[in-house]
Order: structure tokens, then sequence, then C-alpha cells
């Protein structure tokens, strides 16, 4: 399927005759005649109902200067399209310009396109569109269309967002972040998956400034005419990350250092200590995920869970679980040793080796190794109470 992103659309140009069936309640064409507003397989025009909520936020998102979403419309032929989604905005549109219904005004008037101010009208009308032009076979359509019905609201890609809140923004925060010319890629890039020219250190800058929510900041600021915050918070981030781990490693691009900034960055940290506590964590064997040793260390190296340290194998676990039931038997006790000091009817209780865990005798964290002399198995219960691998 071929797409096609057109910004330059209007709410006149799509709301050119356009024509609103009351008995079906339909809106029907627009685009001067070339647009099926309602195909077959759209379901009915339903923004009027519960008193027409819904058909009045899209005219007041308008005149506010909010986006109201990306169309999809199918080109059938040379000169026809119809709507893949998007039908209910457009109707809304269609059926304001045309009178069909009034949105409140700031005194709770109501009031009718027809008698608005030429201002107001005119800033309805010059609205562009985000107006996606797809074109492929009715199979591919139909099956693409059920896709969007059922995924509901698609994850957008910062390309897209940039489309979207389209301004000086926009513009400001590309020539800074979008640049592969800007110096300051090669250091950003040690922290930060991906490409300039696909928008990645923009999208993270806007990530990071309004802790993932991208949209929203892009929708607020859509019309500054600078980007000091987001260059100054960004900024923060990254000279933050570099003064505390002043050696470079592969692992570290990518990480979520903006929320990591945000929790740590009031914490004073020693670069030395730190360098020689990661030169040491990186010479671990038993460290299976070298990507948590930075929160690790930021967290005073005491969340093991972050390093996924590598525990016993099987054959390991088999052996130790052999000569310890064989022991507790003679005995007559519990081959859970912590089942055997205890006072209730596990006491005595033969665990199968399905129902155990091997455990750390002494924790990884104060140095015990993954290793045979350092492994017991205990019952599931106890290994969980214990906890520390
Ligand atoms: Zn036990």
């Amino acid at each position: 399927m071929k797409t096609i992103l057109k910004t330059n659309t209007t709410v006149k140009d799509i709301c050119e005759g356009f024509v609103y069936n009351e008995l079906e309640g339909k809106g029907l064409f627009g685009l001067a005649g070339k647009l099926t507003i309602q195909p077959e397989y759209q379901r009915n025009y339903i923004y009027a109902l519960d008193g027409g909520k819904r058909e009045m936020a899209v005219i007041e998102s308008v005149l506010k200067g909010y986006p109201i979403g990306l169309i999809y419309l199918n080109k059938a032929n040379e000169s026809n399209f119809e709507v893949l989604d998007g039908q209910q905005r457009i109707t809304s549109l269609g059926r304001f310009v045309t009178d069909k219904f009034a949105i409140k005004d700031e005194n709770g008037m109501e009031q009718y396109f027809g008698g608005m101010a030429k201002d107001k009208k005119d800033k309805i009308l010059e609205t562009k569109l985000l107006i996606y032009e797809c074109e492929g076979t009715e199979s591919q359509i139909k099956e693409w269309f059920k896709t969007i019905n059922i995924a509901g609201v698609p994850l957008v890609p910062q390309e897209l967002l940039n489309a979207i809140y389209s301004g000086p923004f926009v513009t400001l925060g590309k020539e800074e972040f979008s640049n592969s010319q800007n110096a300051n890629i090669q250091k950003w890039s040690a922290y930060i998956k991906g490409s300039a020219n696909r928008q990645a250190f923009f999208e993270r800058a806007l990530d990071w400034v309004n802790k993932g929510n991208i949209d929203d900041y892009m929708s607020i600021h859509r019309n500054d005419k600078n980007i000091n915050e987001l260059k100054r918070y960004f900024n923060s981030v990254i000279d933050w990350v570099s003064s505390v781990f002043t050696d470079v490693e592969s692992e570290m691009c990518g990480l979520e250092w903006g929320r990591l900034y945000e929790q740590y960055h009031k914490k004073s940290y020693d670069p030395k200590k730190v360098s020689a506590e990661v030169r040491k964590l990186y010479g671990d064997p038993y460290i299976k995920n070298r990507k948590g040793i930075f929160e690790f260390v930021l967290g005073g190296s005491s969340d093991t869970k972050l390093l996924e340290v590598r525990i016993f194998d099987e054959a390991t676990k088999k052996a130790v679980y052999a000569t310890q039931t064989v022991k507790a038997e003679k005995k007559g006790e519990s081959n859970c040793s912590h089942c055997a000091i205890g006072h209730d009817a596990n006491k005595a209780k033969i665990w199968s080796l399905s129902d155990m865990d091997a455990d750390h005798v002494s924790a990884w964290s104060k140095g015990g190794k993954s290793d045979i002399k350092n492994c017991e198995m205990l019952c599931k219960t106890h290994n969980r109470a214990k906890g520390n691998r």
C-alpha cells in the first residue's frame, strides 16, 4: 500500500460541496464531489449523539488551533477519494459550516457558523488538515482499516508529530536536534540510540523534558519562538551523565537517562569511585545485564536485580539437591535446612527438586560465587524469603 502525507488541504477544501443526509444520518460528499465521506464499511455519524458534545469539540479544537488528528483517505481512482479514517471529524466540520449545529460561545450563547465574525469563520475555513492519501487494493485497504480500528490510537513516530505540530518550535527544534552537522551529535550518540535525521535526538529531548509526554509538550509550545527550556534540560541530562560516568561504555547507549537524571541528579558522586566501581562490575563474569550496571551504581550498589546475576546451572542444582537429600533422609529431617530448624509440619518434609531453588550461601553482593561450593537448595518459600543472590 502506498501512502502520501498531504499537509495543505484546508477545512474549506474538504467541506466544498458537503452534503449531509438527515434521513440516513450520513455525511456524503466533500472535496467538491471528489470525496465520498462514508463508504459502505464505515459506521454512521455518531458525533451528533449525546447532545452533540463530540461534534462541538471538533469545532472548538479547530478554533483553539489544536490539531484534530490524522485523516486517512483512500485514493479510489485518479479523481476520487473515500474516507478510511476521519469520517466523524469531517462530517462534524461539514455539518458546522452548513449550519446544521451550533457551538456555545464564551458567554454560553449558541453560535452558528453563519452568524460568526469573519475572522473566526476564516480561522476555521483556513485550518489545514493532515491527510494521508493511501493507495492499495480493496483487500489491502480493508485489512488495514480493520487494523487501525482494532489498534485504536497507533503509536506516532516523531516525524509524524513534527508534521502535526509544525510551526516555529518544531523548526527550531529540528535545527538543533535533527541536524547531522551539529558538532554535539557524536557526544549525544554515546547515550542516545538512533540518528539525527530520523529525529532520535529531538524525540529524546522532548521525552526527557516532559517526562515522556511528547505530544502535550509539542502542543503547548507549538508557537514558541525559542527552544531554550528544551535545550537547557537536554544539556543538563547529558552533562550530568558524562560527569558522573567519565568512561563511555557501549551499554550506556539507549538507557533511560532522563528518568535516571530525575531520580539521581541531586545525589553527589565521586567520579573516580564511580569509575572504579563500574570497572569492577564490568569484570565480574556473573553479571548478565551490563546495561543495569549504571543504575545499580547510581542507586548505591544495592539493587542486584538490575544486574541479573548469573545463577546456578542445572547440573550444579541437581548435584547439590542429591547430596542434601541423602543427608536429610538419614537424619530424618527436611532437605531444606530452614524447614528443618522450624517447628511446623514441614520440619521433616523432603521436597522434590522442582519445589526447591538454588541459593547463594554467601551472597553474590558480598563476593559469593555461583559455584557448587556456594550453592544450597532451599524450598521455594524459604528461598524467596532469603531473597539475596
Ligand atoms: Zn524450607
